[in-house]
């Protein structure tokens, strides 16, 4: 038997953002004079935190529930440059976002798989169309040769997207964009920031900011576990709240008017052996948007929709039953298949777009370019964007911190630095080949493991070694790492955004009681508590899945 030896703690990983530590956290927070203090553990605040670390800032960052559980864990997951927006015309924001999606490559490769977008064509014609849009959009992103489009006639349709109707494509244009994870790249770019100094803590929202002499000095942040405040002191404030930025502006300046609008999108998973494409085809609903069909792991998702939200913000935004029917009606006319039904769904999520307001457009025509801006306090409110130009987006903040800080800062020679678990050359099926021969793991989880947790998926299945037999499953050191590495504080931080077994997995009810229960020995729960942790895990997929 392997049991586990005590003595022997695992070293601690690179930037690790331990749940045990949260008091010492605290603590850091009110003792330090930061230069600078984020507001919001989305992919906007982490990679404005690492970004400022990079220039040698002291930075905090302060997050009101589970690092990345805003929009930045509700996305498409696309690192891409958005043909979509070459034909509104935002050449710029293609050419930049073309171009970051490389970056992201070279910094966290498991983060970035590359996967063709398939356009179906009905006819010569058509295909003839599409590829030159394509060509266009990928000259401005300067995509290398191997990346390029390609075109599929009926041959090879047949042999890579066999289910695929032939009324629908005659032919098909496949171009590269990267899929990304988006709550592991938030934890990819934090923790970065952590190994450069940044103290983090999630689970604390920012409730006021200090302000002296008209000046924003700094914020009180409230532990939700605790109770406990803390005043964190800071030359500099920056407000990355996502679809909060606006609640987060009138801390700073009372009825301050609305800069955001907020839309919703969501994303619904069936088993892959229901429609077990390998590509991600395009389809067009019949309210004319465009579907995507993104086969992970286990299951198949389908979206996005984009609907006006009104009335603010809330964290747990739900998929309504019309909204999943319209993703899931053009399914029979494009593929070989009988209708899905909304009741075969077994995962959804849902999030909201904090877009720049541009009155009398469109939620799905309006910019998603961001924007930086001073309040009447001096806070940096940083507004819009998307993932993919979240690198971008935070050196551009840092460079107005650094302006309002009069100081000159340069990144140095770490910015093109490997992120945690990024340190290889991209070949993740040899990574997933020698993790499988070092542990007892199936290849298929070590496949799953290298895509979530690159390099260092070895040291995730070592922290579950006591638990460990031949073909057991890696859950218990996912669930340590969670914990001790990923700052994971409740079952749902686990299951929702650290394993993402609630977006990729059919079976994640099943996970609720064994990470709740282990949870509760390394956390010290009370029965009572571990009891709740695991309904709330339970309560929160039922939620997700009931399509009011
Ligand atoms: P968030 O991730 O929401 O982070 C803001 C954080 O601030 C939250 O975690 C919140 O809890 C915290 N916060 C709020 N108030 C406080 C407070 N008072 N104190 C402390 N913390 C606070 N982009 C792409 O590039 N590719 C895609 O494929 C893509 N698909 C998308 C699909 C959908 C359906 C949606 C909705 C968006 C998509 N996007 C995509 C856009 C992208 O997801 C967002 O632009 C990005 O995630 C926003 O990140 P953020 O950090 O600004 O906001």
């Amino acid at each position: 038997s392997m049991e586990r030896n005590d003595a022997a703690k695992p070293p601690r990983a690179r930037g690790a953002v331990s749940a045990l530590e949260r008091a010492q956290s605290f603590d850091a927070l009110e003792r330090e004079d930061f230069d600078c203090a984020v507001i919001g553990g989305g992919i906007t605040g982490a990679g404005v935190a690492r970004e400022a670390a990079l220039r040698g800032l002291r930075v905090a960052l302060v997050e009101a529930r589970d690092f990345a559980s805003g929009t930045s864990s509700r996305s498409s997951k696309l690192i891409h440059g958005g043909l979509r927006y070459l034909a509104m015309g935002d050449v710029g924001l293609v050419r930049s976002t073309a171009r970051e999606r490389k970056r992201v490559f070279a910094l966290a490769p498991h983060l970035a798989e590359r996967r063709w977008i398939l356009v179906p064509a009905r006819s010569y014609a058509a295909l003839l169309a599409i590829r030159a849009g394509i060509a266009t959009y990928e000259k401005l992103g300067a995509v290398a040769r191997a990346d390029r489009h390609r075109s599929w006639d009926a041959r090879d349709l047949a042999r890579e997207e066999p289910l695929l109707r032939r009324e629908k494509a005659k032919y098909a244009c496949v171009y590269r964009e990267y899929l990304t994870d988006d709550a592991r790249l938030v934890l990819a770019n934090l923790r970065d920031g952590i190994a450069r100094g940044v103290v983090a803590v999630s689970h604390a929202p920012v409730v006021a900011l200090h302000i002296e002499a008209g000046r924003a000095t700094g914020l009180e942040a409230q532990c939700a576990e605790t109770g406990r405040r803390v005043r964190v002191r800071a030359r500099c404030i920056v407000n990355a709240a996502g679809p909060w930025v606006d609640a987060v502006r009138r801390l700073e300046e009372p009825g301050a008017p609305s800069r955001l609008h907020l839309s919703k999108g969501i994303h619904v998973g069936i088993p892959a052996e229901r429609l077990p494409v390998r590509n991600i085809p395009v389809m067009v609903n019949s309210a004319g948007r465009s579907i995507l069909a993104t086969p992970r792991g286990d299951i198949v998702f389908f979206g996005t929709t984009d609907e006006s939200f009104p009335g603010g913000a809330v964290a747990e935004p739900l998929a309504e039953r019309a909204e999943v029917e319209s993703l899931l009606e053009p399914i029979p006319r494009y593929f070989d298949t009988p209708p899905v039904q909304a009741k075969e769904c077994v995962t959804a999520w849902a999030g909201l777009r904090p877009l720049i307001a541009e009155p009398g457009k469109a939620p799905v025509e309006m910019s998603r370019r961001d924007e930086v801006t001073f309040g009447a306090a001096g806070v940096l409110t940083i507004a819009g964007g998307k993932l993919t130009g979240y690198r971008k987006m935070g050196v551009d903040v840092v460079e107005r911190v650094a302006a309002a800080l009069g100081r000159s800062l340069s990144p140095g020679r770490d910015e093109d630095a490997p992120l945690p678990g990024g340190d290889f050359d991209g070949d993740l099926d040899a990574l997933a080949q020698s993790l499988a021969a070092a542990t007892s793991i199936d290849r298929a989880a070590a496949d799953r493991l290298v895509r979530l947790y690159g390099t260092e998926a070895g040291d995730v299945v070592a922290r579950g070694r006591d638990r460990l037999t031949p073909g057991a499953s890696p859950l218990a050191g996912e669930i340590e790492w969670a914990i001790d590495v990923e700052g994971a504080a409740s079952a749902c931080d686990v299951v929702f955004r650290r394993t993402r077994a609630a977006l990729y997995d059919p079976g994640c009810r099943a996970l609720a009681a064994p990470v709740a229960e282990r949870m509760a020995t390394r956390l010290g729960w009370s029965a009572a508590r571990t009891h709740e942790e695991e309904q709330a895990v339970k309560t929160r997929l039922e939620a997700d899945l009931s399509f009011p």
